[in-house]
């Protein structure tokens, strides 16, 4: 078995009785897998859990981590059926790895990170193994943006190509593709070696949202800070679209080339922050089972969102902006499934209070049902739409006048593919209420 991440952190399990039930075949893989104790606590849904969208939408238990796991074991023993094996690669087509099992599980069981293996292992996606390379590579397809341009507004625009492509490729053809903006941010960047913080432009942020780049800046300037933009001439990515497809030594080879420019800033202990959750988990998260060295742990020990970056200077007494009081129009947050593994909600409520007068709400909603590219895969839309029906769809309904903020690209997708309904990014919502 050939397996390409780093599973190390597991090698002294089996010690204790969380792990009696390790599969003889995988190594310290087979050890990632067996954390899972059966407790079963996965099939509770509790009012403000993540865990597990792909359960909580199909009612089956082979959907959630558990049964996922417990499936996974069978094929490391040799002890799977035909029939099981079909049922497992289904189940993990079907996980949006939104982490909600690594942060609501009694055993942090990472079922997401275990998926990229097991993608990797299995090619889930042979099927449909043109569609999800094109979602893999998205970020070298914009790189040629008046191409992707010209596919993704035929698509939206035609039905004959829509049909064309849910027969060839297995595309949801009910599911607007983005659209690239070509336009390149107006904003002054530090460019000495000694910058407050590095501000990652990811590729879903630089091609079909721009602004809020320009705002990021504007909000952290005016803030007192210097960021210099990594990124934004040269594409650099967190290799996320690439991973989450199973596409494992693309994901590496990403985030070496980031690494690299990223080094001499490392040494100096100069944060990374990042816009879009996706992305920047990729660091605190993923990078470590990646790459195997210092550079790498440092990354991701000293990277952090948007929000947690500015939540950090306010408890630290060294945040001030002066923005116009809000008290006409609520704000609805949704969070993503990431940034809550993160832990980040907590840091958007310390930067939202700082708009006087502000009253917002966070929507108690898992998975929005998005997740990168799910909802574009024609066998997942009728769960996508069930995940986005779990608690959101009502939510947005309960409160129509409210300003959504939502960090998550897909997230932003979803909401207003199903319901119309625009949603901005926390950055955006910031630099509107700026004081002039
Ligand atoms: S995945 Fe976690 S919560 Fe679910 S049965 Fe296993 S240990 Fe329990
Ligand atoms: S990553 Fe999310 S969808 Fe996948 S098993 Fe865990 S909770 Fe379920």
């Amino acid at each position: 078995m050939k397996l390409k991440l780093n599973w190390k952190e597991y090698e002294n399990a089996g010690l204790g009785d969380a792990y009696a039930d390790i599969p003889k075949n995988g190594g310290d893989f087979a050890k990632a897998v067996a954390v899972c104790i059966n407790s079963m606590h996965c099939l509770q849904a509790f009012e403000k859990s993540v865990m597990c969208p792909s359960y909580r939408a199909t009612n089956d238990i082979h959907f959630s981590p558990g049964g996922r796991s417990r499936l996974i074991k069978k094929m490391l023993n040799n002890e799977i059926t035909d029939e099981e094996q079909e049922t497992l690669d289904k189940s993990m087509a079907a996980c949006v790895g939104c982490k909600g099992c690594k942060r609501e599980c009694d055993s942090a069981l990472d079922m997401a990170q275990i998926k990229a293996e097991y993608t990797n292992l299995r090619n889930i996606y042979k099927q449909h193994a043109l569609r999800n390379y094109s979602f893999a590579a998205i970020s070298k397809l914009l790189r040629f943006n008046s191409f992707y341009s010209l596919i993704s507004s035929s698509f939206n625009q035609f039905q004959s190509i829509r049909d064309l492509s849910g027969r060839l490729l297995g595309v949801n053809i009910n599911a607007p593709l983005p659209q690239p903006i070509k336009s390149t941010p107006d904003v002054a960047t530090v460019n000495d070696d000694s910058p407050d913080l590095l501000l990652f432009v990811d590729t879903f942020t630089k091609h079909f949202s721009p602004d809020t780049i320009s705002s990021a800046v504007k909000v952290l300037t005016l803030a007192g800070f210097r960021p210099k933009l990594i990124g934004l001439e040269k594409n650099y990515t967190a290799g996320r679209s690439w991973f989450s497809q199973g596409y494992i030594d693309s994901a590496r080879s990403e985030l070496l080339s980031l690494l690299e420019l990223v080094k001499p800033y490392l040494n100096k202990e100069i944060p990374l922050v990042g816009l879009e959750p996706s992305c920047l988990s990729m660091f605190r998260n993923e990078l470590p089972s990646l790459i195997d060295s210092e550079n790498a742990l440092a990354l991701s020990k000293n990277s952090w969102l948007f929000e947690e970056f500015i939540g950090k200077r306010i408890a630290a007494n060294d945040f001030s902006l002066e923005l116009e009081p809000q008290s006409d129009v609520k704000v609805l947050v949704h969070g993503h499934c990431h940034q809550k593994s993160l832990g980040a909600l907590k840091s958007m409520r310390k930067v939202l209070k700082l708009v006087p007068d502000l009253e917002f709400e966070f929507i108690n909603s898992s998975c929005c049902g998005g997740a990168g590219s799910f909802a574009h895969e024609s066998e997942h839309e009728q769960l996508s739409k069930n995940m986005y029906e779990l608690g959101l769809k009502q939510a947005l309904e309960d409160s129509k006048e409210s300003i959504v903020v939502a960090m998550g690209f897909s997230c932003q997708q979803q909401m207003k593919n199903h319901s119309q309904r625009p949603s901005i990014h926390l950055a955006d919502f910031l630099a509107q209420r700026i004081k002039s």
